[in-house]
């Protein structure tokens, strides 16, 4: 996109710049988990503007009730004045404009969700989905933004987007950017590296049994799989955020970076770092499998209401099917652990009595409402161990029919 802009003319330039979409996060009282938010969009001549939270963040089909975190909203307009404003639905806000205005909201966040992977802010760190922290207008979602953020001297932020002016200031090309790269800002440990011509990054918040050379050797070696199944790489730069933690667990995938969270202590036995590195895998095939192609009820994000597809099976489960086949190919994996692996795969998936309930595709729609727990394991599949294992039959159908091609 700036690329884009050098090419236009003077006027044009300066138009894009007063349409940008602006933010500002400031952290004074992390220990609070608590961050304050100004957002000042462009002018708009509407009536009224609506000002939307997600109620749901990329990569977890779940209703997360966002606005929940939300204090304090104020509205003014460019020259300071207080504007109207009403909520007409839980996660959106109705500002209500007497003349053509810029708008400017300002409201407080609450920031304790550590392991939704969406928003936490405490004395060390925060990590900053956009969906949890910024809101956005339908009218200016295209737009360009830019987020600025006001950090503890000392913290250090790192994200898939581009900086700009400054080491706590990033841009994106429109909010679809913005709510698919999360920031990772704190004290950190952070390393880089380059791999056929492209950079990455591994950022490590938190104390634990990790050795970061390892991790590094071995990511190294993983990011060069990616053409074993496809021509090109759909990205220049990419960073891996680690939370070692006692407090959550998981992965969410983004379009040029992933978040990975585990237990502080699992990460020095040799089946601890491959689980590891298995999802390291897992999230990184995503970044084509789902960021750069994907079922088509997913997109575009609608980020209030849910984006229903029942092929998530296919989604999740083809990545799955796909990680270890990763790490085999890099030398990460022995022949040994990637069969232990498949037979736990089977194992799990025949010791879970709700495969017998619902299909992979039913489970892949219903995933919304999905709350787990005794009732998730007697009535639903578990769409990355089914999907996994229809991926492989699949798989082997092809390869069969293909002659192994
Ligand atoms: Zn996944």
């Amino acid at each position: 996109m700036h690329f884009k802009n050098l090419l236009l003319p003077v006027s044009l330039v300066s138009l894009s710049v007063f349409a940008d979409v602006e933010y500002k996060l400031t952290i004074e009282q992390p220990e609070h988990h608590l961050g304050n938010v100004s957002v000042s969009f462009p002018k708009s001549a509407q009536a009224h503007l609506d000002i939307k939270l997600p109620d749901w963040r990329t990569g977890r089909y779940e209703v997360l009730n966002l606005a929940n975190g939300i204090r304090y909203f104020n509205a003014t307009d460019h020259e300071g004045n207080t504007l109207n404003w009403q909520k007409i639905d839980k996660s959106t806000w109705r500002v209500h404009l007497d003349n053509p205005a810029q708008v400017n909201v300002s409201y407080q966040v609450y920031a304790n969700q550590l392991a939704k992977r969406v928003r936490h802010i405490d004395d060390s760190h925060a990590f900053i989905d956009a969906s949890g922290f910024f809101m956005f207008s339908d009218s200016f979602r295209q737009e360009p933004v830019k987020v600025a953020l006001d950090v503890p001297k000392q913290w250090r932020s790192v994200s898939g987007m581009e900086y700009a002016d400054n080491k706590h200031t990033f841009v994106a090309e429109n909010y679809d950017v913005l709510v698919d790269s999360p920031i990772e800002t704190g004290l950190n440990e952070h390393y880089k590296f380059s791999v056929d011509d492209r950079n990455y990054e591994l950022v490590i918040w938190g104390e634990g049994n990790f050795d970061a050379k390892r991790i590094l050797d071995d990511l190294k070696k993983l990011v060069k799989t990616g053409t074993l199944i496809w021509h090109e790489y759909p990205y220049e730069r990419f960073v891996f955020m680690v939370h070692a933690t006692s407090d959550a667990r998981g992965a969410t995938e983004h379009l040029n970076s992933t978040i990975i969270q585990r237990h502080r202590d699992t990460f020095a036995k040799r089946e601890d770092h491959l689980s590891f590195m298995s999802t390291a895998a897992h999230e990184f095939i995503h970044t084509w499998n789902v960021k750069n192609y994907r079922p088509a009820g997913l997109v575009p994000y609608d980020y209030v209401n849910p984006n229903y597809s029942d092929l998530l099976w296919l989604s999740e489960g083809s990545t799955s099917y796909l990680e270890d086949y990763l790490l085999l190919s890099a030398g990460i994996m022995k022949t040994d652990e990637f069969f232990k692996n498949l037979t736990s795969t089977i194992d799990r998936h025949l010791d879970k009595p709700g495969r017998q309930v619902q299909s992979a595709a039913q489970t892949s729609f219903d995933k919304w409402i999905n709350q787990g727990g005794d009732h998730g394991l007697n009535y639903s599949t578990n769409i990355y161990l089914e999907g996994a294992l229809i991926s492989m039959a699949l798989d082997i159908d092809l390869l069969e029919n293909s002659e192994g091609r």
